[in-house]
């Protein structure tokens, strides 16, 4: 029999007693979303402040979005690629033109993309840059979070997310993030044939490079004859207030290549935001003389590029340039920034705050170990605003990026509130 939730206490018993315990959750118990807003199931109306990790950046359930899905699941969902389907392809066309690379490899998983990356990058080095078989190394950074495949996890930093899960994939070094001699140290090696980066450390707790460390790291990699790839499943998609966080300081909606902003990532992997939180969608872009190295048979997913998933991802882009989502990130982040800063002056419960467009963290003034930042948030769950610790004493703060300044006067109020009640 298939229970009915009538109350929060008794969801959290369910997923405690018949789900596997890898996620803990601040206790609340969503069941409805629009916009801004999400509803729990006792009715409480709350201010979402994480997006589910940005991939909401058109808002909960926007009605464009919801549209294309419906339709396109009354009328074709998957065929697998044995076949060609008639959305992949002006899908694919529609995100190469909108991201200006030649070619598309559609996953839907953020780890799927990384994954799809790291393999392309190998054999690009083998083929084409002519690397020793087996011997292609990739250059990661510090304190990274690329997704949770064996793979991927055997070059993170997170010793909870690696432990235990050995034994673990050859082939990568780390360097310090944001430190291009470290960078320029790495590519002696010639069998390295990838740089992998976030332009903004998301999970680690959103941590912004300098001004010109994509740009630097590009063309570091590019005189060595390295593949500079951009993930930017958490920043892309108008989060940092571009389009790309690879855009620079560029607000325009589209693809641009503004020569003094603008650094074209030889792989750009996309995710989260590119589904509109609707349906899993990932994406790998590349120019032809890399992509081109991927033949049948050697890559692939049942699921990927699926006419639903392709249909939702065409929705969702649209919603971001039609909104003018990036210049919005760009305007309310400002303002949340200059606030938040107001109260890091005021009070010493919080350190700093730092971040890009409506990617933000408050980095709250006690150690790691400590569960204040944990109790601030179950706080502004009580106030009417979800936002989650990471890392011990950091607090994300990701609004989708259809607010209003309105209601982000309303949630820095809230914030202002709960900060006032620890600081005693
Ligand atoms: C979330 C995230 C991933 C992984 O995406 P999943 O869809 O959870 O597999 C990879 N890279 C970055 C930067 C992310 O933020």
């Amino acid at each position: 029999m298939i229970e009915t939730i009538n109350s929060s206490s008794q969801a959290i018993a369910l997923e405690d007693k018949h789900g596997a315990h890898n996620y803990h959750p601040l206790p609340v118990v969503l069941s409805r979303g629009e916009g801004v807003f999400l509803w729990d199931v006792e009715g409480k109306k709350y201010y979402d402040f994480l997006s589910a990790y940005s991939a909401v950046n058109q808002g909960h359930c926007h009605p464009r979005i919801k549209d294309a899905l419906i339709e396109q699941a009354s009328t074709l969902t998957l065929t697998s690629r044995a076949f060609y389907n008639d959305v992949l392809g002006p899908f694919e066309k529609y995100i190469t033109e909108y991201f200006g690379f030649d070619k598309v490899l559609p996953m839907n998983t953020g780890a799927e993309g990384v994954e799809t990356a790291l393999k392309i990058a190998r054999k690009w080095g083998y083929e084409r840059k002519g690397v020793d078989e087996n011997q292609a190394v990739i250059v990661v950074a510090e304190n990274n979070f690329h997704g949770r495949t064996s793979t991927i996890i055997s070059f993170s930093s997170d010793n909870n997310a690696r432990k235990n899960f050995g034994p673990y994939t050859p082939g990568f070094v780390k360097i310090p993030y944001d430190d291009i001699s470290a960078l320029q140290n790495a590519l002696v090696d010639r069998n390295v044939v990838a740089f992998l980066v976030e332009p903004i450390q998301g999970e680690a707790g959103v941590y912004t490079p300098a001004e010109d460390f994509i740009r630097k790291s590009a063309e570091v990699c590019k005189a060595k004859n390295v593949l500079f790839i951009a993930d930017e499943i958490q920043t892309g998609i108008a989060r940092t207030g571009s389009l790309l966080a690879v855009c620079g300081n560029c607000t325009c909606e589209g693809h641009c290549e503004k020569q003094d902003t603008y650094t074209k990532p030889d792989m750009l992997i996309l995710g989260k935001a590119i589904s509109g939180g609707f349906y899993p969608v990932s994406a790998v872009l590349a120019d032809n003389h890399i992509m081109e190295v991927i033949k049948p048979g050697q890559h692939g997913s049942t699921f990927g590029g699926n006419p639903l998933g392709a249909k939702v991802a065409i929705a969702a882009l649209e919603v971001v340039r039609d909104e003018k989502l990036a210049q919005n990130a760009r305007k309310l982040g400002k303002i949340f920034r200059e606030r938040m800063q107001i109260l890091v002056e005021k009070y010493s419960i919080l350190k700093l705050v730092r971040g890009k467009g409506l990617l933000n963290a408050v980095v709250v003034n006690d150690s790691p170990d400590s569960s204040t930042a944990w109790d601030m948030c179950v706080s502004l769950k009580d106030n009417g605003l979800l936002a989650k610790p990471t890392h011990g004493n950091i607090i994300r703060f990701a609004p989708p990026l259809v607010m209003t300044e309105e209601q982000l006067h309303d949630c820095c109020d809230i914030i202002e509130k709960v900060v006032k009640e620890f600081e005693k």
